[in-house]
């Protein structure tokens, strides 16, 4: 490409409206511009990222098996009426009338959509397990759009959905999509760590962030050196004012409301041994009628030979996929629906079923402060306590106890969900089993944010002069700048042929042929982040030379004419 054919859409000065490097990078760089708060266009710079990064995406997702599709984003408000997530959903889901009177809602997911779409297309279990996905364009009516692309309003992502017939098979497409999301993030040059996460709006009960690290992260993640524990705090938000009750080491029982404050207390209400094994714990903040916030506690108790899991006293939702009915979901008001609203209880805690000696800890935030709490159970130790961890600074000892803890800002890049059958079972998308008898699919879903996973490689990859892209996603892998070719036959004629060469070659170059001053050249050329920087110039032809430079670390040097290409390649 020759800039005089391209739109080099760069700007000097730095855009007000800025608050973060990527997006004033991006700015900038000439990547995107605004159209509306929240919505922008992408430019030839930005858009020629965006597809390397599409294509990145795609790749690893055809990896898995996933098959691609495309649905709409405009959506009839009867299916998310069928969901029952057309009133929860709140104020970000846009919602309008066509002219008939028709209600519609711009996507902000699209579970309601594929849902439908598998109950109808899939017969058989036999077609199980399926992995469908899209890269499409999002609406959600953000609260605070800002930060340019990372906060949008229309903004790309990538979704997935699978469906399966048990628990195994979507426990084996859950890893893959992890698996697969981890090759994405680190094709893309992303330092990013996978945490433990609240399930929002989207419902479900096991769920991983993809986090990449960057102080401009609105999301503050908490992880153990000496452990595999990591967590967005966000888990535990609203949490935070009920534990001002609690003094550091109180005993549980303290805050705890209904509920069992000790294994016996729990085993007697379950009708079991007390040395029978605890699998699950649960704990819930829940706001009370009066507006002030409590503490309730959920036990999930069974053993190898108990089949079901029961429940202690559930003010509260309980494990979706395991146990709670429609009704329970529905009816509670704490976790998942609080999670919609402004304020509101948001946290979450799973404690690993696998483990004898649970240990897991709760983090939360309010407005007021960064609050983290840990919630202990051991079973050789019959009591629960809450270890009031607020304030604590990066270098502090986890609080698991295994290795220190660490305290990152991070930018949620991806989010894998475990649903259950919150959607199928809603909108009854079923298949027979081998007895004739309608089961409906247990479905995960799995989405990245596309155009925000660039402003996060952004945020890791710059410098004063501007933008370091990872050589995978650079919009161009190589610049070549002219120098004054119209005084010169002979750099006009390296650096055309050097151009033909490496476009033969199949490296994309960007040709600097506008013959300005080599200052502004060389300014826009950083500013965009290219990679390799070949600058052809007089002075150096007479020695057969050309200049060499390295964007990423600023090193020069002059090589000869003939070896530019086994440089770059
Ligand atoms: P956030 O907590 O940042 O609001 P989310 O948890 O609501 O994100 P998900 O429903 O998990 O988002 O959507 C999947 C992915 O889409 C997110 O991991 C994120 O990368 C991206 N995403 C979500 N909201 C936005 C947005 N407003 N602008 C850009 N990307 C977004
Ligand atoms: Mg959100
Ligand atoms: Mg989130
Ligand atoms: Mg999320």
């Amino acid at each position: 490409m020759r800039t005089s054919q391209f739109l080099i859409s760069t700007l000097k000065e730095d855009p007000k409206e800025a608050a973060v490097e990527s997006h004033r990078l991006m700015l900038r760089a000439g990547m995107i511009r605004q159209v509306a708060s929240g919505i922008y266009t992408w430019l030839p710079t930005g858009m020629k990222v965006l597809s390397k990064v599409q294509n990145i995406v795609r790749e690893e997702m055809d990896k898995t098996g996933a098959l691609e599709i495309a649905m709409p984003m405009v959506q009839p408000a009867e299916l998310w009426k069928e969901s029952g997530r057309y009133t929860k959903y709140g104020p970000e889901l846009c919602r309008f009338k066509d002219r008939k009177e028709n209600e519609f809602a711009l996507g902000p997911t699209h579970e309601e959509v594929v849902t439908d779409i598998a109950r109808r297309e899939i017969k058989s279990a036999r077609q199980l397990p399926i992995c469908l996905y899209q890269m499409q364009n999002k609406f959600r009516d953000e609260i605070r759009p800002r930060f340019g692309v990372m906060r949008g309003r229309e903004f790309l992502m990538k979704d997935a959905y699978s469906f399966h017939m048990d628990k195994e098979s979507l426990n084996k497409t859950y890893q893959d999509m992890y698996d697969a999301y981890s090759r994405v993030f680190t094709r893309m040059g992303l330092e990013f760590r996978p945490v433990e996460a609240d399930t929002g709006s989207i419902g479900g009960n096991h769920s991983h962030e993809f986090q990449a690290l960057a102080e401009a992260g609105e999301d503050t993640i908490a992880w153990s050196d000496g452990s595999s524990y990591a967590a967005n705090i966000e888990m535990a938000e609203a949490l935070a004012p009920t534990y001002d009750r609690a003094a550091p080491g109180a005993e549980y029982s303290e805050v705890a409301t209904p509920g069992c404050h000790t294994v016996d207390e729990a085993a007697k209400a379950l009708g079991i041994e007390s040395n029978q094994v605890l699998k699950s714990l649960i704990v819930h903040g829940d706001k009370k009628e009066d507006g002030t916030n409590e503490l309730v506690m959920l036990c999930l108790c069974g053993n190898q030979e108990l089949n079901e899991v029961k429940a202690i006293k559930i003010p509260g939702i309980a494990d979706p996929l395991e146990m709670a009915t429609e009704e329970e979901i529905n009816n509670f008001t704490g976790a998942h629906t609080g999670s919609l609203g402004p304020v509101g209880f948001k946290g979450r805690i799973l404690v690993d079923r696998t483990a004898d000696k649970m240990a897991n800890f709760a983090c939360g935030a309010n407005k007021t402060g960064f609050h983290l709490i840990n919630v202990n159970w051991d079973r050789d130790v019959p009591k629960y306590e809450v270890f009031d961890l607020r304030n604590v600074e990066d270098g502090d000892p986890s609080p698991d106890g295994k290795g220190t803890l660490h305290l990152r800002k991070g930018i949620e890049v991806g989010q894998v969900f475990m649903l259950g059958t919150k959607y199928s079972e809603a909108m009854k998308a079923t298949v027979k089993d081998e007895n004739g008898k309608d089961i409906p699919m247990i479905m995960g879903c799995y989405g990245i944010g596309v155009t925000r996973a660039i402003a996060a490689v952004i945020e890791q990859h710059h410098d004063e002069r501007g933008i370091i892209w990872p050589e995978a996603i650079a919009p161009f892998k190589v610049a070549i700048i002219a120098i004054k070719p119209s005084k010169s036959q002979e750099v006009k004629d390296v650096a055309e042929t050097l151009y033909a060469d490496l476009q033969k070659a199949g490296v994309e170059v960007l040709y600097d042929d506008r013959d300005e001053r080599p200052g502004v050249m060389f300014a826009d050329i950083e500013l965009m982040g290219i990679p390799h920087i070949i600058t052809i110039g007089e002075k150096s032809l007479k020695e057969g030379m050309i200049e060499y430079k390295l964007r990423k670390t600023g090193n020069k040097e002059n090589i000869p004419v003939k070896d530019a290409l086994k440089t770059i390649m």
